[in-house]
């Protein structure tokens, strides 16, 4: 069997419903349907669990949030009366978006997650409708009922493990199952949702724990590109990826799926799949633990900006002992995470994101670093972006870094880090935030428009 999971602008309107309603028709092994919150039907349109928040927010600054929450209701009314549904069905769900927001605003964080599920809750119920009504035997499902149990971290919350062994029993239900994302329960019954964007998360959890064959993912682009659609104009489709380059490249900014959100399928060795929804006959993009054929080709090209570096030379510091422990317990103890570390024998540069790392932060590590390591010197630079080229293949092709280096030489960028330490699957550039983009360009003509880097 397998899950599958919609986002929001998958449901965000009975017409997206009726592609949904028909793509499960489609697959009788599409047994477990998770869904979103309708999200936006346009660019300029709002995602139901913004409206949400914003209802929550007045209500607890004790403003008018019941003509906020009439737009959120007039959205799943609209939604059902265009799919002729039962009118009992928008009844019922205008009368359970009221009482969220109407709820106990005691515990601000419980109050908000409650109002948060709220979209994906009903959406799921409503879905389960028109399945019905599109001739499918399909019932909705509650998250505590089948024993998806969280923590009680409010807006991020963790799976409990014991959740796993309850939720198997899913695969076992005759009908089609439509499972709200988003959140669980604690054991206490309390409603917590995961991060934004956390149904991709629900369906992680479910296809895991079901071993489902395949966890399909479906969204509004056809397949994961090589490189970013809005820089790159039209950037080929990667068939086929394996957890570890996708890890890498939505690590440098790749946003189709969040790397955090497919742990519970990456440890249960499930094969994601991304799907459109509005061309479901595309292939999409497998996301698999390993690639049965290796060939010798980057599979995609990603950058993000925002990072900067702590450069520090010391002489002899290779002889130092304890001196790398020192330094990295330095910005440990100013709560400060670090991204990259390469070296050389007399320096070593530690590479940060900068948002972790306002001005107050940097001062004080700097001033440490000068009293308690004494090194020759020590100076930050602001502004870098880091370009990541990734592929399983790379570790066994010739030339890979001599063909980046020189397409990068080419365009004029200088390359001011270049990483490719432990990972074998990827090599890492950083230059200016101001050189990125021509890098990105530079990189992806190499490798994607040159026929020998081409793949068949
Ligand atoms: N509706 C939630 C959000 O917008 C979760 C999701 O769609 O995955 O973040």
């Amino acid at each position: 069997m397998k899950v599958c999971k919609f986002g929001g602008s998958s449901v965000s309107d009975a017409n997206q419903i009726r592609k949904v309603c028909a793509i499960i028709l489609a697959d009788p092994t599409r047994q477990i349907v998770v869904v979103s919150a309708p999200g936006k039907r346009s660019k300029e349109d709002t995602k139901v669990t913004d409206m949400l928040m914003h209802c929550a927010e007045a209500r607890l600054a004790e403003g008018d949030w019941e003509s906020l929450l009439a737009p959120v209701v007039a959205r799943y009314t609209e939604i059902c009366r265009d799919l002729e549904l039962d009118p009992a069905v928008a009844t019922s769900i205008t009368n359970a978006l009221h009482d969220a927001v109407a709820g106990s605003t005691e515990h601000v964080g419980r109050y908000q997650d409650a109002v948060k599920a709220a979209g994906e809750d009903n959406s799921a119920r409503l879905i389960a409708g028109a399945l019905r009504k599109a001739g499918c035997s399909a019932r909705y499902l509650n998250p505590g009922e089948a024993g998806l149990l969280v923590t009680d971290e409010y807006g991020r919350a963790r799976l409990l493990p014991e959740s796993i062994e309850k939720l198997a029993d899913l695969a076992y239900i005759k009908d089609i199952v439509v499972f709200p994302g988003f959140f669980g329960y604690t054991p206490g019954g309390e409603i917590v949702t995961f991060s934004r964007g956390g149904s991709d998360i629900t369906g992680a959890i479910l296809a895991a724990a079901t071993n489902a064959m395949l966890y399909e993912n479906f969204t509004d682009v056809d397949a994961v590109y090589v490189a970013d659609p809005r820089v790159i104009h039209n950037p080929l489709a990667v068939r086929e990826l394996t957890y570890r380059e996708m890890r890498e490249l939505s690590y440098a900014g790749f946003g189709v799926l969040h790397d955090e959100a497919i742990i519970p399928a990456v440890r249960a060795g499930i094969p994601i799949c991304i799907k459109n929804t509005n061309a479901p006959d595309a292939p999409g993009t497998m996301i698999v633990p390993e690639h049965q054929v290796i060939d010798s080709r980057v599979v995609g090209i990603a950058a993000s900006g925002g990072f900067c570096t702590v450069f520090i030379s010391k002489y002899l510091m290779n002889r130092e002992i304890g001196f790398g422990r020192r330094l990295l317990q330095i910005f440990e103890e100013e709560g400060v995470s670090y991204e990259h570390t390469p070296s050389g024998i007399d320096n070593i540069s530690i590479i940060i994101d900068e948002a972790s790392f306002p001005a107050a932060t940097e001062e004080v590590v700097c001033r440490r670093i000068k009293e308690e390591l004494e090194p020759d010197n020590i100076s930050v630079e602001h502004g870098m972006a880091l370009i990541m080229i990734v592929g399983e293949g790379m570790r066994y092709a010739v030339g890979v870094a001599s063909g980046a280096t020189r397409a990068l030489a080419e365009a004029g960028v200088n390359v001011e880090m270049l990483n490719q330490g432990s990972s074998e699957i990827s090599m890492m550039f950083g230059v200016s935030n101001e050189d990125a983009l021509p890098a990105l360009k530079a990189l992806y003509k190499e490798f994607f428009e040159t026929p020998a880097n081409l793949m068949d």
